[in-house]
């Protein structure tokens, strides 16, 4: 009885040793200040559809990177911060204003948070009001999922490049590299460390939203990822990330721009877009149904149907 007691437990920690990353893991440590969300599986809506967050601990004060879908999500996040750190988080910066990256916001500003953006982002999330809680329905939250959600609009914003000082000679760069995701996406760099938040300018195992993108915008400013001092890159959605990965999401978008005109040209048929496009596109194991919603919005007639779209 004994044995089989110990070898139930043995078992137990051999399941739990083996249990695939996810949400549950919490925040990793990413360098000497840095933690994050990566590597999320099963993305779905409850899951902020895998979005990354993040903070970077200051001296004296926490800065946070997005603030996930609802605020139930972003509760989990405060719940996970406070286990590294009890200084009080005196800034969120939302890499962008897509509903995965902001809808917690409301969560951050109860702690006193000025929350940061770029200013075309906050004119796109103003616009979008709140039609993003529709849209949140819309992908699958139900009302318990929303519950407390409030819209929250950031109150500090920026053209080009705003700077954090977090004390003793370290601090937060935030830069705008012209629309390219969105109209307003910024990344978020620790020089000293080099770790640097891309926001959904990085997609890395995920296919990438591309509803509302200025492909040769996003094109050039990888191009100006891949010259900064970064060692590790925290993306939008997916694993932390190398400069071979801004290769790979910079081919990718080629190749998907390339193929979708080339398709699109010759037929309006999306079932028959979507397959042609799975057999030419890399292989990516998570939100393949963007492929769907990229063509539909951003190279079909008629597309553009919602400002306030995920990813
Ligand atoms: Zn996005």
């Amino acid at each position: 009885m004994k044995k089989l007691a110990i070898l139930g437990f043995a078992f137990l920690l051999l399941f739990l040793s083996h249990r695939p990353a996810n949400a549950a893991m919490g925040l990793q440590k990413i360098s000497d200040s840095v933690y994050a969300y990566a590597d999320t599986k099963a993305a779905s809506p409850q899951n902020s559809f895998g979005a990354n967050a993040g903070i970077i601990i200051g001296q004296d004060f926490i800065v946070a990177v997005d603030s996930l879908i609802s605020a139930h999500e972003a509760q989990r996040f405060i719940k996970d911060i406070r286990k590294i750190s009890k200084k009080p988080i005196r800034f969120l910066i939302n890499t962008h204003y897509h509903l995965d990256h902001s809808l917690g916001n409301s969560e951050f500003a109860k702690l006193g948070a000025v929350i940061i953006s770029q200013e075309n982002d906050k004119e796109n999330m103003q616009k979008a009001g709140a039609g993003m809680l529709q849209y949140a329905r819309q992908s699958g939250l139900t009302d318990k999922d929303l519950q407390g959600t409030k819209i929250t609009y950031p109150t500090l914003t920026f053209k080009d490049r705003l700077t954090l000082d977090l004390g003793n000679n370290k601090k937060v760069e935030i830069l705008y590299l012209g629309p390219a995701h969105t109209s307003g996406s910024a990344v978020v760099y620790v020089p000293q460390e080099k770790v640097l938040f891309t926001g959904d300018l990085l997609f890395t195992a995920f296919h990438p939203f591309l509803g509302e993108a200025d492909i040769a915008g996003w094109v050039k400013a990888l191009n100006q990822l891949q010259t900064m001092e970064v060692d590790k890159f925290i993306p939008g959605h997916g694993p932390v990330s190398t400069k071979k990965d801004l290769a790979d999401l910079q081919s990718y978008l080629l190749l998907f721009d390339r193929k979708a005109k080339e398709l699109t040209a010759k037929s309006h048929d999306l079932n028959f877009i979507v397959a042609e496009m799975k057999k030419a596109l890399p292989h990516r194991p998570q939100l393949d149904r963007l492929i769907a919603q990229n063509i539909q919005m951003k190279y079909l007639p008629k597309g553009k149907q919602s400002q306030a779209q995920a990813k």
